[in-house]
C-alpha cells in the first residue's frame, strides 16, 4: 500500500539521478528522458549553470515575502517585458495559478466595464489546469464531473472556428476569449497563423481580451520563445510555467500596463509566488535559452 493518494499511477521505475536528458535508474540503468517532466526540464538534469545559480541562491536566502524586494522577481519581469512586450508579471508556483489570474483580470477587465456576470470563451479540449477556475476553463468531462458546481461564465467553441467565436459578437457579456494556440491534450492542435491573426482582430473589434496559454508550448519549443510571435501578434494576457525554471516550481501571468493595473494591492497574492529561488533560476534560464537557442524576437511593432 502506499501513503500517496492514488491520483497518480507511476511506473515501477524508480530514478536516482539525472544528467542532462539522461536519467539512471535504482539499477543504474540508463534512460533516454523524452518526457522532460512533462515539458519541464528544457535544459537537462543538474545543467551546470542552473546548479550554481541554486547553490548561490541557497547561500543568501531562499524565501522573503512579497513584503520586501530582492531583485530577481523585478529582473525575470523585465526579462520576460523585453521578449514578450508584456509589461506587467505576476508571479506565482504553477500554471493552474497563472491562469487563475488572467481569469481574475478578465472578471475584473469585465466588471471595470460595467459587465455584472462577465463570459469568458473557451475552446473545446482545452486543458488549463486542476484549480476550479482553471478547471472550469478545461473541456474534459472526466476531470470535471466529480467537482462540481464548477464556475459559471465559460463557452465552449470548438477550436480553430473562427464563425463559432463570432457568433458571440452580440453578446455584451463577452470579456475574453482563452485558448492554448496549440492545444496539448487532444493530440496536438496548432492553430494557423491566420486563424490568430482574424482572431486578434476580433478581439480588438470587439474589445475582448485575448488570453494565450503557453504553459506547454512556449519557451522556445516552436523554434520562437512563444509560438504566437510566429502569427506577428500579441495577446493581452500570456500565461506560461512548466519549463521556466527547469524544474523548480513557477508560473507566470503576463499582461500590458492597463490590465496589469487592474489587480492592485491586496486584489491578488501569493505567499511563494515570485519568490528569490524560482525567479532566479527562471532568470538563468532565459539567459541560457537566448544565448545558446534563440535570438530574441523583438516583437515591439505588435504589442
Ligand atoms: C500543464 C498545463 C497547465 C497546468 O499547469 P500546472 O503547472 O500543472 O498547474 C495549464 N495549461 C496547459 C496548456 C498545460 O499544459
Amino acid at each position: 500500500m502506499s501513503y500517496l493518494m492514488p491520483i497518480y499511477q507511476p511506473l515501477a521505475i524508480e530514478f536516482q539521478r539525472g544528467e542532462g536528458c539522461y536519467l539512471w535508474d535504482t539499477q543504474d540503468k540508463c534512460y533516454f528522458d523524452a518526457i522532460s517532466g512533462v515539458g519541464v526540464t528544457l535544459l537537462g538534469h543538474v545543467h551546470p549553470v542552473i546548479h550554481a545559480e541554486i547553490v548561490a541562491q541557497s547561500q543568501t536566502f531562499l524565501h522573503l515575502s512579497n513584503l520586501f524586494k530582492h531583485g530577481w522577481n523585478e529582473r525575470l519581469a523585465e526579462k520576460l517585458a523585453e521578449i514578450t512586450g508584456l509589461t506587467q508579471a505576476f508571479f506565482c508556483n504553477s500554471g493552474t495559478e497563472a491562469n487563475e489570474a488572467a481569469i481574475k483580470i478578465a472578471r475584473a477587465y469585465g466588471h471595470h466595464r460595467g459587465i455584472q456576470r462577465p463570459k469568458i470563451i473557451v475552446m473545446q479540449n482545452a486543458f488549463h489546469g486542476r484549480t476550479l477556475g482553471a478547471l472550469s476553463a478545461t473541456a474534459k468531462p472526466a476531470y470535471r464531473e466529480a467537482f462540481g458546481p464548477l464556475l459559471e461564465g465559460f463557452e465552449f467553441v470548438p477550436f480553430h472556428d473562427l464563425a463559432a467565436i463570432e457568433h458571440y459578437q452580440d453578446d455584451p457579456d463577452v470579456v475574453a476569449v482563452l485558448l492554448e494556440p496549440i492545444q496539448g491534450e487532444a493530440g496536438i492542435n496548432i492553430a494557423s497563423p491566420l486563424y490568430l491573426k482574424q482572431l486578434r482582430k476580433l478581439c480588438d473589434q470587439q474589445h475582448w481580451l485575448l488570453i494565450l496559454d503557453e504553459i506547454q508550448c512556449g519557451l522556445g519549443r516552436t523554434g520562437t520563445w512563444f509560438f504566437y510571435q510566429q502569427a506577428g501578434i500579441c495577446p493581452d494576457i500570456l500565461t506560461i510555467a512548466k519549463g521556466l525554471a527547469n524544474g523548480v516550481p513557477i508560473g507566470a501571468c503576463l499582461t500590458h500596463e492597463k490590465l496589469g493595473h487592474l489587480l492592485q494591492s491586496g486584489l491578488h497574492g501569493s505567499t511563494f509566488g515570485g519568490n528569490p529561488l524560482a525567479c532566479r533560476v527562471a532568470y538563468t534560464v532565459l539567459d541560457l535559452l537566448e544565448k545558446q537557442y534563440l535570438q530574441t524576437v523583438n516583437d515591439s511593432d505588435v504589442c
